[in-house]
């Protein structure tokens, strides 16, 4: 219900080098490159062969990948292929080589053993694409990657584990990097269920270990038909684009917060959280979570805009719980290219609420009691920004009933469409909210005062 940003600042760190392999080693590497890398000589030698200029010697062919680039390009194609015997020949040094001194704390320090392999490749072919770049630093890999239909951009974020030296670039691992978001592959097995193809119906995904019951699917499918019946013009796609769904169910609070890159103590009371999967967008993209600096009512996401639910917490709601916490969330995800003005996150999740809470009746009767509970000498006050974060549960559980009331009350007194204008109006914070404001200060008064 929280939402977090993707971006954010992080130190400067070493990059990870090659160490060079002793000569029995070195050998076994060729041994296993040499079918990938015999039609890529040819075409050196006879590039070399056909040039006008002064005579050089000929380079020496490299088994490996010559630069971190090269290297995103083949991992991208064996991938794309099906070429398992390629993907493993890009791992050179995985099995006797220590951990260099300089490689990062991440698990990308660990050479990747054929295990890990297996799990990377059948997580890789799970994905409906995956292209890889070079990264910003030594050793790093951008990574583009989506589930299918409901992705209306890629998820790109960055990966660790390439190591470059003479002999070229390998991997020793694919993992995350310390401090940024990880994709859910490279923490846990992970199987794509995705909903029946429907001209109605808006696409649904869900990212998960495939063991158990598989609970979120029939979540997501109710999120995204609530959001459907829900009035968000104004603030949604205006192409009328029906927005799909993608939900990440990380299989441990570990993976949850290796998908964070952060210490999830802020997020415990949070069932889940929707975000822009953009701390891998390569710089040349436009920003990846849209502002509101231009005045444009609609900007669509650079990255993929994606729920990630909270595994702790999670696991003893009813089938209508979780609707209502993903019917909340596919809020947001169709409303992420218009963001709220600042201190109007209440409007937000307020909205979020109203559609959520149609998924439940008995979440929307303790909303009611809770923001009862709240009630002042003036009615019922706006939350601000910072009463939706941090770790104090009960003040989070009355904000959003709180807002949840205001736009009750709000839908309650005013037409339908006339509600959805000043709605739109609050979020912006435009001139037309301060009138919309002293209404809704109003009618939470009387509201209040008739308990
Ligand atoms: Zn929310």
């Amino acid at each position: 219900m929280g939402r977090v940003r993707s971006r954010q600042a992080r130190p400067d760190r070493p990059g990870i080098r090659w160490v060079g392999g002793a000569g029995a080693r070195s050998a076994m590497v060729r041994r296993l490159v040499r079918g990938v890398v015999a039609p890529l000589m040819l075409v050196a030698v006879l590039t070399v062969a056909s040039a006008c200029g002064p005579a050089r010697p000929a380079a020496t062919p490299s088994p490996l990948p010559a630069s971190a680039s090269a290297l995103a390009a083949r991992l991208t194609q064996v991938v794309a292929t099906g070429d398992r015997a390629g993907f493993d020949a890009l791992f050179p040094a995985s099995d006797d080589t220590p951990a260099p001194a300089a490689a990062s704390p991440a698990a990308s320090g660990i050479a990747a053993s054929a295990g890990r392999r297996d799990l990377l490749w059948t997580n890789l072919r799970a994905l409906a694409s995956v292209t890889f770049e070079a990264g910003p630093d030594a050793g790093t890999l951008r990574v583009a990657w989506t589930v299918g239909p409901p992705d209306v951009a890629p998820a790109w974020q960055l990966v660790d584990g390439v190591v470059c030296g003479t002999g070229g670039c390998g991997l020793r691992n694919l993992a995350g990097m310390a401090g940024e978001p990880a994709p859910l592959w490279v923490l846990q097995p992970i199987v794509v269920t995705t909903s029946p193809t429907s001209a109605t119906r808006p696409d649904v995904a869900v990212i998960w270990d495939g063991t158990g019951p598989d609970v979120w699917l029939a979540a997501a499918q109710a999120g995204v038909q609530a959001v459907q019946a829900a009035d968000l013009s104004g603030l949604d796609d205006p192409s009328g684009a029906p927005a799909g769904l993608v939900v990440e169910v990380p299989e441990s609070y570990t993976a949850f917060q290796g998908q964070l890159g952060q210490n999830g103590a802020d997020f415990v009371w949070t069932g889940a959280l929707t975000w822009t999967l953009d701390s891998g967008l390569p710089p040349a993209a436009v920003s990846g979570t849209p502002d509101r600096s231009d005045g444009a009512s609609w900007h669509t996401p650079a990255a993929a805009v994606r729920v990630v639910v909270n595994p702790s917490g999670t696991t003893s709601l009813t089938a209508s719980q979780r609707a209502a916490l993903l019917a909340h969330e596919a809020v947001h995800v169709a409303t992420a290219g218009h963001p709220a003005a600042s201190g109007r996150t209440w409007v937000a999740e307020g909205l979020a609420e109203l559609v959520g809470l149609t998924q439940d009746a008995q979440l929307a009767s303790q909303s009611q009691a809770q923001a009862r509970a709240a009630c002042g000498p003036g009615g019922l006050t706006p939350p601000s920004d910072a009463s939706f974060a941090g770790g104090d549960a009960e003040r989070q559980d009355a904000s959003y009933a709180v807002s949840w009331q205001l736009l009750t009350l709000l839908r309650a007194h005013e037409p339908a469409a006339q509600a959805q204008r000043d709605i739109v109006a609050l979020w912006d914070a435009s001139d037309a909210s301060a009138a919309v404001l002293t209404d809704l200060a109003a009618w939470s008064s009387a509201w209040c005062a008739a308990r």
